[in-house]
């Protein structure tokens, strides 16, 4: 891959902050946009706006069009069986919500048992809880090691016949942990125990394939795979997104609606109740095609490198402690200065132009495992470059000078 050329299709990336080239290490919080996907969201605006589903007129149709390619191509991408399989939602967050609320009402009983890895997002876990105490469930949880690595091997002892779901990232975005998540599958299967993959942090970096791996459910959102922002996806196996209710109502997911007696819309779009964000579907179509375009072997490859180099010369530094030294990782390095905040790092890197994350990265589990506040977070995406990463070490090395002495 040509970097300086994948570079000028990202016009962000050309700013000096404070004086300084941007240095962008933020991607694991949201990724930038190519000149590509910018140019969709003026030309669906410029040309086509009008609302989906609804219009016989020829803009609606087009826009329909473009709405419904979209979803066609995010089953391509993760290799989903049909397209009725991939239901569009806010992101993230709003998938797992969708799933949560919908699945606790179908199948989860007083009692019953939900098991969550340590390593998940908030939005992994405060969903879930919200429904089962509603239904008076318990969450377990599957620990993971101080390398980062999940103790799958404790997995069976957690599985009783009460549990109803298993959940767990892909990747995690503090610890960059790639996890064994086809095994996890495995032993759940072997239990007949559906299985939630959140694939936020893996979509980017990971070729996913639903039917490889056999998951029931899978999370994603379009920002962090150089899309636009509220607009994500839902996959569900289909024997299961038949037999869950819907999660919101109103327009476009309904057949019929009298006083007396409702009935839903088909698959998907049971799942999608109003007017869905179908210009950001149409930039998450661009996006995959641009990735495609790239190759996603190539742009892990990159960040792979990234990620080696970053960690030996931040380890070089001395007096640096990195939390996530998994075997597997995605290129996400979160580290402290020993004897230094998080915040106050962060705070010297932006003044150097270089956009890290601080704090708890909607993780304080992973926190409270370390028995740490935060961590310094940089996320590597396929525009970074290597003189970028000496950027941040001269930077962490000017930081420490300054805070530690
Ligand atoms: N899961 C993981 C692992 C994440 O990193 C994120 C975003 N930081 C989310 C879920 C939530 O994604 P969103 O905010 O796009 O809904």
């Amino acid at each position: 891959m040509d970097i300086q050329q994948i570079r000028n299709d990202f016009p962000i990336l050309g700013q000096k902050i404070y004086g300084h080239p941007l240095v962008y290490l933020d991607n694991a919080a949201t990724t930038q946009k190519p000149q590509c996907v910018l140019d969709s969201i003026m030309k669906f605006y410029t040309l086509y706006n009008s609302n989906i589903h609804r219009g016989v007129h020829y803009l609606s149709e087009k826009a329909t069009e473009i709405y419904e390619n979209a979803r066609l191509k995010v089953k391509e991408f993760i290799n989903a069986k049909s397209r009725t399989e991939i239901v569009f939602t806010k992101g993230s967050t709003e998938a797992i919500n969708t799933l949560a609320s919908s699945f606790s009402q179908r199948f989860i009983n007083p009692g019953d048992e939900l098991i969550i890895s340590e390593m998940e997002h908030h939005s992994d876990i405060v969903p879930w809880q919200l429904n089962a105490q509603n239904k008076g469930a318990v969450i377990k949880v599957l620990p993971f090691d101080d390398r980062g690595e999940l103790l799958i091997d404790k997995l069976e002892n957690l599985i009783t016949n009460k549990t109803k779901i298993i959940c767990v990232t892909y990747a995690s975005n503090t610890l960059g942990t790639v996890n064994d998540v086809e095994k996890i599958i495995k032993i759940a299967h072997s239990h007949n125990i559906p299985v939630l993959v959140d694939a936020a942090q893996a979509i980017q970096h990971l070729k996913i394939d639903v039917q490889k791996l056999d998951c029931d459910f899978l999370a994603l959102s379009g920002h962090k795979i150089y899309a636009e922002t509220g607009i994500g996806i839902l996959y569900g196996k289909e024997k299961y997104l038949e037999e869950l209710p819907p999660y919101q109502g109103g327009g476009d997911m309904i057949k019929n609606v009298s006083f007396a007696k409702t009935t839903y819309a088909e698959l998907p779009l049971k799942f999608e109740a109003g007017t869905s964000n179908f210009v950001g579907a149409g930039s998450l179509h661009t996006a995959l095609d641009y990735v495609d375009k790239l190759g996603l072997e190539n742009i892990a490859a990159h960040e792979a490198e990234l990620l080696k180099y970053a960690t030996q010369k931040v380890e070089a530094l001395g007096g640096i402690t990195i939390y996530g030294k998994a075997d597997n990782k995605v290129s996400v390095l979160s580290f402290n200065i020993d004897g230094a905040h998080h915040y106050d790092t962060g705070m010297i890197l932006d003044k150097l132009g270089i956009a890290v994350r601080t704090g708890t990265h909607c993780t304080e589990p992973i926190m409270q495992h370390f028995g740490i506040t935060g961590t310094v977070r940089a996320s590597f995406a396929l525009y970074n470059t290597f003189e970028e990463v000496d950027a941040l070490v001269d930077g962490i090395k000017r930081a420490q000078k300054m805070l530690v002495g």
